[in-house]
């Protein structure tokens, strides 16, 4: 007797473009070992046909490094958002539901409109500037003690998890949530990016900066990369205050 295939069911939510309403849709996929959220995605595009027996349209999703390092593929699975690559079929319950981030537009399926957590980069000038392409020689030298903490910071691939699991991120709200705010305090520590330090806690104490979070600690439960966002928060918190008190007295 030939063994039953093994299936993977997977129920999509999906959304035709930015504007119509979403609808879940179901599809099994065969399964194989070791398996991931992605590859069962790649299933489905090489045949789009749901659990209803219907020809339907490939399922569209962003990805990119495959290897948890660029953060495109986010996506809340089961209920938890994550990276599809690095999300295996074999330690997921089934059926899996797989839908977009809902913190950021989407613009189809699970393909979402990041764009908001890149303008909160820009907006807190999250580089350290360069004067020229020229070769500038070696930088300052960072206490060893230092580097070790910006590296777990530095380790940020603005996946948007944290964005996605903060209750004051949200299309009210203009709240620039964990991940740019972690980057202030590691682009400060930096002894050339702190040239823009005064700029970038000006950008974090006006709207939709620290005053915004409400300290609920869901952004650190989901960082797959362990990032210390709350420990980044509160030492940004004794930072502004400082600020406050140096430009309120500095105008005297
Ligand atoms: Fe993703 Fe963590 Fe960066 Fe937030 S801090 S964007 S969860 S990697």
């Amino acid at each position: 007797m030939v063994e039953a295939e093994k299936k993977i069911h997977l129920i999509i939510t999906r959304q035709k473009d930015a504007k119509s309403d979403s609808y879940t849709e179901e599809f099994m996929v065969p399964y194989r070992p070791n398996m991931n959220i992605i590859s069962a995605l790649m299933e489905i595009q090489k045949n789009p046909v749901n659990t209803k027996g219907e020809k339907t349209a490939p399922v569209i999703w962003e990805s990119v490094c495959l290897e948890e390092v660029c953060g495109a593929c986010s996506m809340v699975i089961n209920g938890k958002p994550h990276q599809a690559c690095s999300s295996l079929i074999d330690q997921l319950e089934q059926p899996i539901r797989v839908a977009p981030l809902a913190t950021f537009p989407v613009m189809r399926d699970l393909l979402v409109d990041r764009t908001r957590m890149f303008d909160a980069l820009k907006k807190v000038k999250a580089w350290v500037p360069i004067d020229g392409t020229y070769d500038l020689g070696p930088g300052p030298r960072m206490p060893e003690k230092t580097r070790q903490w910006a590296y777990e910071l530095s380790k940020c691939m603005t996946c948007g998890c944290c964005l996605e699991a903060c209750p004051n991120v949200n299309e009210k709200s203009d709240f620039i949530g964990p991940a740019p705010l972690s980057q202030v305090r590691l682009f400060n520590a930096h002894p050339t990016g702190a040239m823009h330090k005064d700029d970038r806690l000006a950008a974090i104490m006006g709207e939709g900066g620290i005053t915004s979070c409400g300290n609920s600690q869901n952004c650190v439960e989901v960082c797959p990369k362990g990032i210390p966002l709350t420990t980044s928060i509160a030492h940004l918190n004794r930072q502004t205050t400082i600020q406050s008190f140096k430009d309120f007295f500095g105008s005297y």
